[in-house]
């Protein structure tokens, strides 16, 4: 998702300190290896919803398809509070069921033998909890366009798709394909993720729209968005031969929606280039007016970002780069690669979608304007930094770490493009990701350590330094005649990142400081000629050896 406005420029307001106390509904929610979940594969979510804008209300079934990994009969369903389970349902028997807080827990009496597919039906119903603040609290927004006509969205990144569906709420166990079937009144449209496979008037004024998403999908990505739509579609010829590209504005944003959406294809354009082709040819790319600023749902991007460039009419960056193209279609767009593509296992390794994102404004920045313009554009986000907590947060109970996970994610990626050194190798570090773990979900410590390796220089120190601390590391240094004197400060134990220094003329020179004082030669005109690469998201400190 994007970055929230008021979190843009540091310090505006305090975040939730980390001295939180986890319960065991937050492992309940957040851990995947418990033994009501570690069991069980889901193969296929097939859900089917009624959404009632009348009175607010949804009914409907999650048909939850999976593999059994190991023998054992409890298993756990999370749905939120105040929704109701009705029966569940197995083999064509009631399942029983006990509930604790938003997890249910299935009492299965059938066989269930390891390597073998079953089905559990969740019937439910109720008054789905009402998005506070969307997309960053979320749950159903029901609300009206310009023209007093309904227009309903779901959003629940961080809180859980289980605020409006039945599922197996973690991100580390995706469907490999999943039906979204969305029966509204008419006239509304429903717009979901993946393709329209039918439409199905019924008798009493509703329409069923029938989507249906044939790659792995992560829980959060599934998405409501029902109102007065219009709908145009081109196609792109991409990496992988011809990407259509559909387009959902409401009715009357139709001539809005054809000046500004062209931006898409520069995006996609850009993006396959420095991160390797689109990962879902099959399921189609989409943009789809929404009223909250927008939201990364895989193959049916949410926009909501008025038609016009920056975000919101706001740069984060302070360049006036970020002002010349549409900030929603561009970071939300950059998730189908980084959140979608690559899904983290756990929301406390949400930089891996969050910082690549971040990331990615800077080299469309780059793509549209080059690589000054770029450098600019993430070094400009660095305003928007607190350091006020860690980006990593505990594991295995839902945490979200710092927003830092955006700007200084962004800033740190950067300044690793800056010690690889070589902009095609780096580029194919970015597509060999995508390649590696494409359709997978990971922990982060995998990205870390595939970007090392392919780096060929163990950022181990660099990673831990970054995300696990809120220091920045101060490169000291004293100038003694032509003697240059430096070394790390504020750092972990270790810490042995290169960075560069002009040692001599105006070009920098890679040198790899520790912790301990080292000296070079420097052959500048002056002290005052020493500069450290600005690429580079270090604290440079003059001082006294
Ligand atoms: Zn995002």
């Amino acid at each position: 998702m994007a970055l929230a406005a008021a979190l843009m420029v540091a310090p505006l307001e305090a975040q939730t300190p980390d001295a939180r106390v986890f319960t065991r509904a937050d492992t309940l929610r957040g851990s995947f290896t418990t033994t009501g979940r570690v069991w069980w594969d889901v193969s296929f979510y097939d859900l089917h919803l009624a959404v009632r804008p009348a009175d607010s209300t949804i009914r409907g079934y999650n048909g939850i398809t999976y593999r059994v990994l190991q023998p054992a009969h409890e298993l756990q369903i999370d749905l939120m509070v105040p929704l109701e389970v009705d029966s569940m349902v197995q083999d064509g028997r009631a399942v029983a069921f006990r509930r604790e807080g938003n997890a249910f827990f299935a009492s299965l009496t059938a066989p269930q033998p390891p390597g073998e597919t079953k089905t559990l039906t969740v019937y439910y119903h109720g008054t789905p909890q009402v998005a506070k603040r969307p997309p960053w609290e979320g749950g159903f927004t029901w609300t009206q366009d310009s023209l007093a006509r309904p227009w309903v969205v779901t959003t629940d990144q961080g809180m859980g798709a289980s605020v409006w569906w039945p599922n197996k709420d973690t991100q580390a166990d995706e469907p490999d394909s999943q039906r979204v079937a969305l029966t509204v009144p008419d006239p509304m449209i429903n717009v979901s993720n993946g393709r329209l496979r039918s439409t199905t008037r019924h008798p009493d004024g509703t329409t069923t729209y029938e989507w249906f998403v044939v790659n792995p999908i992560n829980n959060y990505a599934i998405a409501v968005a029902a109102g007065s739509y219009q709908h145009y579609s081109e196609v792109f010829e991409g990496e992988r031969g011809r990407l259509t590209l559909d387009f959902w504005p409401l009715d009357y944003h139709l001539d809005a929606a054809r000046r500004q959406f062209p931006q898409a294809r520069t995006m996609l354009q850009c993006f396959e280039h420095w991160f390797g082709p689109y990962p879902w040819y099959e399921d189609g790319y989409k943009l789809i007016e929404t009223p909250h600023p927008g939201m990364e749902h895989q193959s049916a991007v949410a926009y909501g970002n008025w038609y016009e460039n920056g975000y919101r009419r706001r740069d984060g960056s302070g360049t006036g780069l970020g002002l010349k193209w549409d900030f929603i279609i561009v970071h939300e767009s950059a998730h189908e690669w980084f959140a979608n593509n690559i899904t983290a296992k756990d929301n406390a390794d949400m930089w891996v979608h969050e910082s690549f994102a971040n990331y990615a404004e800077n080299l469309y920045t780059e793509c549209l304007f080059g690589k000054q313009a770029g450098a600019d554009y993430v070094i400009g986000t660095r305003r928007g930094i607190r350091n006020d907590r860690p980006i990593i947060p505990p594991y295995e109970v839902n945490a979200q770490g710092s927003g830092d996970m955006y700007p200084k994610g962004g800033n740190l990626l950067h300044t690793i493009r800056q010690i690889v050194g070589d902009d095609e190798q780096w580029r194919g570090i970015l597509r060999g990701l995508n390649q590696t773990f494409w359709h997978q979900t990971v922990m982060g410590k995998q990205i870390e350590d595939y970007i090392s390796r392919r780096a060929g220089v163990d950022l181990t120190k660099v990673f831990d330094q970054y995300l696990r601390t809120t220091r920045i590391p101060v490169f000291e240094y004293a100038i003694e005649g032509s003697t240059l004197a430096y070394r790390w400060a504020e750092v972990v134990p270790g810490f042995d990142m290169p960075v560069g220094v002009t040692l001599s003329g105006a070009d920098f020179t890679l040198i790899k400081p520790l912790e301990a004082w080292q000296t070079a030669t420097l052959g500048l005109p002056s002290p005052d000629a020493f500069r450290v690469d600005p690429n580079y998201y270090v604290i440079p400190r003059r001082g006294v050896r």
